[in-house]
């Protein structure tokens, strides 16, 4: 006997163990009646305790619609004591009633029919048939829904032949072999409709129902909503993320949006500015180095160490100074990251992954490598000595 279809707010009561099971290896058993929802309808199980063993999945059996509570541990007498965490269960109808009020409103307000319903401890949705509504619609439709909830309607179910179901909105059809007849489920003067769950007794409990986040898929419109004390979470931490951002942007909430666009701008105007302003240093740079090269045998040596460079700075560096006819490149950075980049002009006939090779094997950590023309790589930390070392050992394996 389901006991909840008459009354969802008993969380202990006693029954006897009708059928000891076994579900997926574990203990399971059967009452002589039962307030554990099991899972359907869109709704999940309840949870908590039989005679002490923890009760960790409750479903309903498909050949006799008997419901199997499955359980940690085996309880020890038949006389069962039952426990129903009310905290998760009225969570529950606080959302199952509050999807009510939700879809009966899309309904009433902007002719949208609810297709679908889905309750988790992650996230509470139910989707429309339709997917063209405009953001004031939505929130027509949500103010609507939260006047039936401050207006504390009463909420009752009822059992009918299901012949005098005019008017009730059969969204699912709950079992009927559990009920004897078809269970309904009405927001008074608001919604009937057919459904097996547990609802609060007035709309008021719900709290308040908020929708957070509208997602189109397909031609279905996904509706995320929270009620009751998912909704005061959401609530609390929106409100503390919001009042950081507000602080730091140093403006009221409704201006955020407009203050975040300008820093956007700001930046994308200073990394433009940045870019221009390296490039007249790259090419500044590329001179001075040019001019005090070592000249051998026709071919400028440019030797170089830097402090905390990255081979990508590295790297643009080199390519500027190869431009010209006869330059050798060997630029390295010393800190807490070492980087190497050794680059040749075209004309030259140098092989840099074998500088390279010879580099590291002078007793630096690089990783990397690369062709005759240019060889790059990178690695721990280094002193300006130890990478001066390691120059100069590519110097020598190209000019012995
Ligand atoms: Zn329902």
């Amino acid at each position: 006997m389901r006991a909840y279809y008459d009354d969802s707010y008993t969380t202990t009561f006693t029954a006897r163990i009708l059928e000891r099971l076994e579900i997926d290896s574990r203990p399971a058993v059967v009452l002589d009646r039962t307030y554990f929802y099991p899972t359907g309808g869109g709704q999940p199980n309840d949870l908590g305790t039989i005679s002490g063993c923890e009760v960790i999945d409750v479903q309903s059996r498909q050949v006799d619609n008997a419901v199997c509570h499955v359980l940690a541990q085996t309880p020890d007498t038949d006389d069962a004591e039952c426990h129903i965490d009310w905290q998760r269960r009225f969570d529950h109808m606080q959302h199952h009633t509050g999807q009510h009020v939700l879809s009966q409103a899309f309904v009433l307000v902007a002719a949208a029919n609810t297709v679908g319903f889905h309750l988790s401890s992650d996230s509470v949705t139910i989707d429309l048939d339709r997917t063209d509504l405009n953001e004031g619609e939505i929130d027509h439709v949500e103010d609507e829904a939260n006047r039936i909830v401050f207006e504390d309607r009463g909420v009752r179910t009822r059992v009918i032949e299901p012949d005098q179901a005019d008017g009730v909105r059969m969204r699912r059809v709950p079992e009927a072999r559990a009920t004897g007849g078809l269970r309904v489920v009405e927001i008074l003067d608001f919604d009937q409709t057919a459904c097996g769950g547990t609802h609060v007794a007035r709309t008021g409990e719900i709290g308040i129902i908020k929708i957070v986040k509208v997602e189109k898929r397909g031609d279905k419109l996904r509706i995320e909503f929270r009620c009751g004390r998912r909704a005061l979470r959401d609530y609390h931490e929106r409100t503390r993320v919001t009042n950081l951002l507000a602080g730091d942007l140093t403006c009221p909430l409704g201006e955020m949006p407009e203050a975040v666009a300008r820093l956007r701008r700001e930046l994308k105007d200073s990394q433009r500015r940045l870019k221009a302003a390296q490039s007249e240093l790259l090419s500044a740079e590329r001179l001075s180095l040019l001019m005090n090269a070592e000249v051998v045998d026709q071919v400028r040596w440019v030797v170089a160490v830097f402090a905390d460079r990255d081979v990508g700075t590295l790297r643009a560096l080199a390519s500027a100074l190869v431009q010209e006819q006869g330059v050798a490149a060997l630029l390295g950075s010393a800190g807490e990251r070492s980087a190497l980049v050794l680059a040749r002009s075209a004309d030259l006939a140098f092989d840099m992954a074998q500088a390279f090779r010879a580099a590291a094997d002078g007793g630096l950590s690089l990783r990397g490598g690369g062709q005759d023309a240019l060889a790059q790589g990178g690695g721990g930390g280094c002193t300006r000595e130890e990478m001066a070392r390691a120059l100069a050992a590519a110097r020598s394996a190209l000019s012995p």
